[in-house]
């Protein structure tokens, strides 16, 4: 099963439930619109190297698409289109008045100069500039991308079409950019694991909390809930795991990363444990915020923790989601669980709109009453069709896009 299907087997379950016509299925899951182009880049030794980007719009029917631009040496068009589904039903379960889109590259931006970066993104917008833009598709960050890249491709962007900040969002704050979106993904992690954890009525004293991937939505899930006096005895990124009962001081190994070219390789503050180690560790809760797919049918009855938050997108595969279901393991969907970062994203593309700045304040309150919201809609939707919280919040997201796909007069 490709990344695609493992998305689709998730919105047939919910569509079985909404009884959806298979015409209407079909529409509903085929992308608007694929582009895949060529982007030639003139590498720092005079060399000229070609790499392929994708921007695959998946839906519109509730507003611009709107999704992240990934930088990853696995990207292809099947992972991309799967990721531009993903964003469709976690625009509509937010209720936020966007579609779903995603992009990517297929280069390893850490084998790239920032000079060799920053050519890349500025071709790629030359490429693709026609097809995005404020009322069409904003793009944002996504893993190997980050606000400077956005910064780019605004200022790119801009040279074709004019002053245009709401192009991308995450933007730099000097830059166009909001206070509060860079922490948002992992702030939405946060608030809603702590929402789960004060209803199963734990104490975050006594809750251990596995976190794997240790970039922008892992530091900030981490620093949370470590600042919310949970436990997180294991953390991990590309270079391996690292495990210490008694809780690792995430302020110590945020500081390791960031002076360590943003890795934890030879952090000594927690034993060294592998990845599959610490996505088997002996926790209360599991939050991966890195790759797709590292639980599967291989893994998942090993699982040890009662509950997974999905800060990635697309973690667990259909085939693991099932055997986790089985165990009585309560899984906390991506699209409601990491939805904080788009949605701060909305917030930053109104203001950008507007040319109104809010407070980093209001920024957090909002974010965290709109995650609040759609939690419990997700968790009442659950409880009353007694499916599990990802076939709920996939069950909204469709119903939105169905019902809107209707009124504009398609079926
Ligand atoms: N890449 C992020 C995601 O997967 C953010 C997308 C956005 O802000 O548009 O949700």
């Amino acid at each position: 099963m490709n990344a695609f299907e493992a998305t689709n087997s998730y919105f047939h379950q919910a569509a079985d439930r909404l009884e959806i016509s298979a015409a209407m299925r079909t529409l509903l899951i085929t992308a608007k619109r694929e582009l895949r182009v060529e982007v030639p880049v003139e590498m720092d030794n005079g060399e000229l190297h070609t790499f392929i980007g994708y921007r695959v719009q998946h839906d519109n029917a509730r507003g611009p698409y709107k999704g992240g631009l990934r930088y990853h040496q696995e990207v292809d068009i099947d992972e991309v289109r799967a990721l531009a589904s993903l964003m469709t039903w976690k625009t509509a379960v937010m209720d936020l008045p966007f579609g779903g889109a995603k992009g990517g590259i297929a280069v390893n931006p850490r084998q790239l100069s920032r000079r060799e970066l920053e050519r890349l993104t500025r071709v790629f917008v030359d490429q693709i500039h026609d097809v995005i833009g404020p009322d069409k598709d904003i793009p944002a960050p996504d893993m190997g991308t980050d606000a400077e890249v956005m910064a780019w491709m605004m200022s790119q962007y801009s040279k074709y079409h004019g002053f245009s900040p709401g192009v991308v969002t995450s933007k730099p704050v000097e830059y166009y950019g909001m206070p509060g979106r860079e922490e948002a993904t992992g702030r939405g992690v946060g608030v809603l694991t702590m929402k789960m954890t004060g209803r199963a009525g734990r104490k975050p004293s006594l809750t251990r909390v596995a976190v794997q991937g240790f970039g922008n939505v892992g530091t900030h899930t981490a620093k949370l809930l470590s600042e919310a006096e949970f436990r997180v005895v294991a953390i991990g990124d590309a270079s391996g795991g690292f495990h210490r009962a008694d809780g690792i001081d995430i302020g110590a190994a945020i500081r390791y990363v960031n002076a360590h070219d943003h890795s934890l390789a030879g952090f000594t503050e927690a034993d060294p444990i592998t990845n599959e180690q610490l996505l088997e560790l002996d926790v209360d809760i599991l939050i991966p915020a890195a790759l797709g797919a590292v639980i599967h049918a291989g893994n998942a009855a090993k699982i040890r923790a009662r509950t997974i938050i999905e800060a990635a997108n697309a973690p667990v595969l259909p085939e693991a989601d099932r055997i986790l279901e089985a165990q009585g393991v309560t899984v906390l969907p991506d699209i409601l669980a990491n939805a904080g970062g788009v949605s701060a994203s909305y917030f930053e593309w109104v203001q950008n709109r507007q040319h109104y700045r809010w407070s980093l304040d209001r920024v957090r309150q909002e974010l965290d009453a709109l995650m609040l919201r759609a939690f419990d809609q997700v968790w009442d939707t659950a409880r009353e069709h007694h499916v599990s919280l990802r076939v709920a919040a996939f069950m909204i997201g469709i119903r939105r896009v169905h019902r809107a796909t209707q009124l504009s007069g398609i079926g």
